[in-house]
């Protein structure tokens, strides 16, 4: 049997920063990471096994204790939180996911209302718009039709159309050609990952040519399951598990 490695396997930059920061912040003062600090069981244990607690709110950090926020991101409102506890912060939020949160703070100021497609149960989402007004959310195009259907006045007025770091770009390509005829004043910024961009290019490319596919990762991961969606396009055998 013939086996082939992607050549994207492994971790991408903003995981590997966030890795590598929690465990240098694990080693120097411990503390606690707010929520996983990456979508991976085994790199969250090993982040414990170091002497960082894991806690899943703001209320159980300690006075003065030192917390890590996940590479995800989190809302305006739980840093307030964190501040009001008087913890000390040390982000470890993926610098494309941040860049997507100034770009849509930055469009409200301008007047533009905030369109961000992309799951919005996922916690980058969930961070992104934390620090909106009133960010529209949609998973899929039919959804964006459907609150156009409803909000034909929203056509005209101001808006930025932004992407989650992960989301499956012909998706994206839907609601972009959507929105791009039917609204008058939008601002559109490409904000899939580059990480995110190579690995599901290859996953379609293998896929179409292989017998099997093996994806793995967490399943909690977003950019794991749309890699699965994508190679179950193309292979009739895929196979998507958390460790090999
Ligand atoms: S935004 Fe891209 S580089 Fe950053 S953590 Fe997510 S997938 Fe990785």
């Amino acid at each position: 049997m013939k086996v082939i490695l992607a050549e994207t396997a492994g971790f991408c930059y903003g995981v590997e920063r966030a890795v590598k920061l929690a465990q240098e912040t694990a080693k120097a003062r411990g503390g606690a990471m707010l929520g996983s600090i990456v979508h991976n069981a085994g790199v969250v244990h090993e982040i414990e096994a170091r002497g960082m607690r894991l806690i899943t709110s703001p209320e159980q950090a300690r006075a003065g204790e030192t917390v890590l926020i996940r590479a995800h991101g989190e809302p305006r409102e739980t840093l307030e939180r964190l501040q009001e506890r008087g913890a000390e912060v040390v982000s470890a939020v993926c610098p494309h996911v941040d860049r997507i949160r100034k770009l849509a703070r930055q469009a409200e100021d301008e007047g533009r209302r905030v369109i961000l497609i992309g799951e919005r149960n996922h916690p980058e989402v969930e961070g992104i718009a934390g620090w909106c007004k009133e960010p529209l959310i949609f998973e899929n195009v039919q959804e964006v039709e459907d609150f156009l259907k409803d909000r034909p006045d929203f056509a005209c007025l101001p808006s930025i159309l932004l992407a989650q770091t992960t989301c499956i770009r012909a998706l994206w390509e839907s609601c972009v050609n959507f929105l791009k005829k039917e609204c008058t004043n939008l601002k559109i910024n490409d904000t899939i990952c580059n990480a995110t961009q190579k690995r599901q290019t290859e996953a379609a490319e293998l896929s179409a040519k292989v017998d099997a596919m093996v994806v793995v990762g967490d399943r909690r991961s977003a950019n794991t399951r749309h890699l699965t969606e994508i190679c179950r396009e193309n292979c009739g055998r895929v196979l998507q598990i958390e460790s090999a």
